[in-house]
């Protein structure tokens, strides 16, 4: 029944592009025996067809136009014609009569073919833009089932219109097609949440309205107990009015990176752990066999010592600095709050420094002098290692100038170098782990480029900020600023 239905139901045969000949063939040869026979049998009157007959070949050319297209409509006008002259003929028609139907017949002609040419042309027309857009649907959908990445395609009700496998093998679960993205459908397919509330992001990937959402990360625990860690992005989808029709979540696989990131941190912290105990006792025979060394014939020997030591402390600072990495990279790093005065480690630093430059002349303006809260070691690291940098990167010698001042609701400290500067493009990039400047026609420095990152990850443990001012060749300006809340007196 229901074929049968569907055969016969032109709206449901949009977009098949099956175009039947036979079926309008047959169908309006049967109308015109039939009409023969009612003339004849039924009404007994061979000239009683008129009007119901014109009605039903009307409809009958609409029916097989929209049916069949432009070739149902002509098949069902040709037959249609001809049972016409049929009458004229069987009827035997003369003089005026036969003109009349003759003319009939002609502009009758005129206007069926014209209308199955229409309704032909656009039921045609409506099949190609149907598959058109079906094809465009399967090419969306190919590439969606073979991209790397795990693709969620929502509508405004959350509901998934498109997914591919990947999301199921990321997941561990089976997210059908029409499932709607809620908080509470999600926790009940139980991913269990860790450091994130997985439930909880996928919800807003899915429902993402205004501004996308950008590389969120989430862990969670999947069934069997295995740890996952994804990256979801979402953007809205708009049309043409820029009204979000749909939702396109994109979720990348971290795990493998994150356990191969934590093999490496691991590594790192075994390793500068390992080397601090010997560079320990090297320091320590060092100075044990400065001890020793009596009379005028050890000058010679003091000094390579006091190189050797210069060496040692140079090592020790390297492998604190990728302690201190390893302790960002785990969230160990720990602050020791104490009160203490800002100007007293900027002094201590100029103290400590004065030895390694005879170049440069450092000059302190202190413009605030009340005690802070913070980790002292810490800023007193950071201050070191802004100035070592300042002496550094100013090989010429010249000034040094760090002033410490409050501005608004911050104590900001600066250290200001005249020497090679840094360019806007690479100002941006100092701040990162492992950075540092290497254009070919600058003579390069010896370093890790770990200390400016150590630094920003203290003063930001500390919920400040820091940043610098710079022109290349003219000089550079580094600036770190602590908020008040840690300052008591
Ligand atoms: P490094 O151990 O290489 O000095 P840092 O993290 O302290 O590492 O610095 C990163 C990079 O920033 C350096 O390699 C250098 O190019 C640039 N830089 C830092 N301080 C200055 C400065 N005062 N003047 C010019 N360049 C600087």
């Amino acid at each position: 029944m229901k074929k049968i239905k569907s055969y016969l139901n032109p709206i449901e045969r949009l977009g098949t592009k099956q175009y039947s000949i036979v079926f309008p063939l047959i169908a309006n040869i049967a109308l015109g025996i039939l009409s023969e026979l009612y003339t004849y049998d039924i009404a007994k009157d061979p000239n009683s067809v008129g009007m119901y007959i014109i009605f039903l070949n009307v409809f009958f050319i609409i029916y097989f136009s929209f049916r069949d297209g432009i070739k149902g409509g002509f098949i069902t006008t040709g037959i249609t014609i001809c049972y016409y002259l049929y009458i004229i003929e069987t009827r035997h028609y003369h003089g005026s009569q036969f003109t009349a139907g003759i003319q009939t017949t002609i502009m009758l002609t005129l206007i069926y073919l014209l209308l199955a040419a229409i309704i032909g042309w656009l039921k045609q027309t409506i099949d190609q833009l149907i598959n058109r857009e079906a094809d465009e649907k399967k090419r969306l959908q190919t590439i969606i089932h073979q991209l790397p990445v795990g693709v969620i395609i929502a509508g405004n009700d959350g509901k998934i219109t498109h997914i591919n496998p990947q999301v199921d093998k990321m997941l561990g679960v089976k997210l059908p097609l029409g499932f709607k993205i809620e908080r509470d459908t999600l926790k009940k397919i139980k991913i269990d949440e860790t450091k994130s509330d997985p439930a909880k992001t996928l919800t807003i990937s899915a429902l993402v309205r205004n501004k996308p959402m950008v590389g969120q990360e989430i862990t969670f625990e999947r069934r069997g107990g295995k740890m996952k860690h994804l990256q979801i992005s979402a953007a809205p989808i708009l049309n043409t009015r820029k009204q979000t029709i749909a939702t396109a979540s994109i979720i990348t696989d971290m795990t493998a990176q994150k356990e191969l990131e934590r093999q490496k941190d691991d590594f790192l912290s075994m390793a500068s752990h390992e080397l601090k105990t010997p560079i320990t006792s090297m320091n320590m025979f060092i100075g044990l066999l400065k001890k020793q060394l009596k009379g005028e014939d050890s000058a010679k020997a003091k000094y390579y010592i006091d190189r050797i030591h210069d060496q040692a402390n140079r090592l020790n600072e390297l492998t604190n600095d990728l302690l201190d990495v390893s302790r960002i990279q785990t969230g160990k790093l720990r602050l020791h709050e104490e009160e203490f005065s800002l100007s007293q480690v900027v002094e201590d630093t100029i103290e400590g420094l004065k030895g390694t430059t005879d170049k440069h002349e450092i000059k302190f303006v202190n413009e605030y002098n009340k005690n802070i809260i913070g980790d002292r070691y810490r800023i007193y690291q950071i201050v070191v290692n802004l100035v070592t940098n300042a002496i550094k990167y100013s090989p010429d010698g010249k000034k040094i100038i760090i002033r410490v001042r409050k501005e608004n609701n911050n104590v900001i400290l600066s250290i200001q170098d005249f020497g090679i500067g840094i360019s806007k493009e690479q100002q941006k990039k100092i701040f990162k782990k492992l950075y540092q400047v290497t254009d070919s026609d600058e003579k390069t420095f010896p370093g890790l480029g770990l200390g400016l990152y150590i630094s920003k990850q203290i003063v930001q443990q500390h919920k400040g900020k820091i940043w610098v001012e710079s022109k290349k060749m003219k000089g550079s300006t580094f600036f770190f600023s602590l908020p008040i809340q840690t300052i008591i007196r």
